[in-house]
């Protein structure tokens, strides 16, 4: 993409609205701009991003064993009211009527949707289990909208249901769940930590957060800090396997919010324990037969019986993700993008635009980049030097690409690392390998 053209309405001023460093770079990178309290347009440099996080979700979600669908936005009330949720769900839900007075609502979560899909097509044992997931948008009219799309009323969402015909079936999702999660935040650049969390009436231990520790987060936690280090299942880990031990191996230490958290087990770990702060970007989840059972959801076993389905949910804030990532990685120029999340892989500055030799370099070199699939921003624009280094570093892209007059004499670009700061010459004719 050239500079030049690109709708990428930047902000060299911190906008005063924002009170964290992600909300504050998101409008200034010109990623999101404010519709109305916690409702966001996505501008084309957020969006990119937004895909990216989505696809990683995505990607993890099928090796996994789960299978996409996509669910609607809009739901009709009677579902909620089979669950008995409609009345209970309270203000955060935006209830509608349509033109003929039914009453509907905007989705805030789907388990009653998506159980009222697996109640209608399937019968038997034999088309069981299975593992359903969609990415779309839930709105919940949240009493304090802020910080952004960290916790906005419209978010994306990735949410993901099990259903099984026995608990043993059921904790084996669950694992996998597990598994999946660890390695999607992994390949986001970020350390997330799965917590214990409430289970509410069905009690058992199936229920974890995963937080990112961030200083602005909304969760205390408290975490032995050797959970840190544990290693991530690598992506051959076998699904179909005994996920347990990895599941045990997270779980074995010191770990919970401040919700559910034990001043005397902290007390006994000593200076092994953390306490931070930290943003909650997903949460997995196991209730049995809540919604099968009051909505008739039931499958005939080998013997002939109607047994009601065991579920489980599991979600990850999609969109509140992008604002975790920046929390956790950001110095005072700007963003500092994960590469596997980077709207682009590369920032081509052009410090004389209008230079000829100039031009009809960093011209050969953004047609190379393109032709090889390396993702470019290529600033072609007539800003000032200084400016656009500014700008870019503001934007975070992986790496910076410089051409200006002085090194292309020699055939020598400056090349960049963003989060290192790190700059080499590397001749311009090996740029193309360097990033293939
Ligand atoms: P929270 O405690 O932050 O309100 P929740 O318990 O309501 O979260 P879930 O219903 O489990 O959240 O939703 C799954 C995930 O969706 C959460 O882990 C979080 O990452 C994300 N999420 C929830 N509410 C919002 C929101 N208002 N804005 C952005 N993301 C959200
Ligand atoms: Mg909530």
């Amino acid at each position: 993409m050239r500079l030049s053209q690109y709708f990428l309405p930047t902000l060299k001023e911190n906008p005063s609205e924002a009170q964290i460093v992600s909300h504050r770079l998101m409008l200034r990178a010109g990623m999101i701009r404010q519709s109305s309290a916690g409702i966001y347009s996505w501008l084309p440099m957020g969006l990119r991003v937004l895909r990216k996080i989505e696809q990683i979700v995505r990607e993890e979600q099928d090796r996994a064993g789960c299978q996409e669908l996509l669910m609607p936005t809009i739901q009709p009330a009677e579902l909620w009211q089979q669950s008995g949720r409609y009345d209970d769900y309270g203000k955060e839900m935006l209830r509608i009527q349509d033109r003929h007075g039914r009453d509907m609502l905007y989705g805030p979560t789907n388990e009653e949707q998506i159980t009222e899909i697996v109640k209608s097509e399937i019968q038997s044992y034999k088309d069981m289990p299975k593992m359903l997931y969609h990415i779309q948008w839930k709105f919940r009219d949240e009493v304090r909208p802020r910080f952004g799309i960290m916790r906005g009323r419209e978010f994306l969402m990735k949410d993901a249901y099990s259903f099984d015909m026995d608990y043993e079936s059921s904790k084996r999702a669950y694992n996998k769940m597990f598994v999946a999660y660890l390695r999607t935040y992994d390949r986001l650049g970020l350390k997330a930590i799965p917590m214990r969390a409430d289970t509410g009436p069905i009690g058992g231990d199936l229920s974890h957060e995963f937080l990112v520790l961030a200083e602005t987060g909304e969760s205390g936690v408290f975490v032995h800090k050797d959970v840190l280090d544990f290693e991530i299942p690598s992506d051959d880990v076998d699904y179909e396997s005994d996920l347990q031990p990895i599941v045990d191996k997270w779980t074995s230490l010191y770990a919970a919010t401040d919700e559910k958290h034990d001043e005397s087990a902290e007390a006994e770990l000593g200076d092994q324990l953390l306490n931070a702060r930290g943003i909650e970007v997903g949460h997995i989840f196991h209730f049995g037969t809540k919604y099968s059972e009051p909505m008739g959801a039931t499958v005939t076993d080998q013997n002939g019986d109607e047994v009601a389905l065991q579920m489980g949910s599991y979600g990850i804030g999609v969109s509140r993700l992008i604002g975790a990532i920046i929390e956790a990685s950001h110095d005072d120029g700007g963003i500092i993008w994960p590469e596997s999340v980077a709207p682009y892989k590369i920032g081509l500055i052009n410090l004389k635009s209008g230079d000829a030799d100039c031009d009809a370099a960093c011209d050969k070199l953004y047609k190379d980049f393109n032709a090889a699939g390396i993702e470019t921003l290529y600033d072609d624009t007539a800003e000032r030097a200084g400016a656009k280094f500014n700008n870019m570093d503001l934007i975070g892209l992986p790496w910076q690409v410089v051409i200006g007059p002085r090194g292309l004499k020699n055939g020598m670009a400056e090349v960049k690392n963003r989060a290192t700061g790190e700059k080499e010459e590397i001749a311009i004719d090996q740029l193309l390998a360097k990033f293939s």
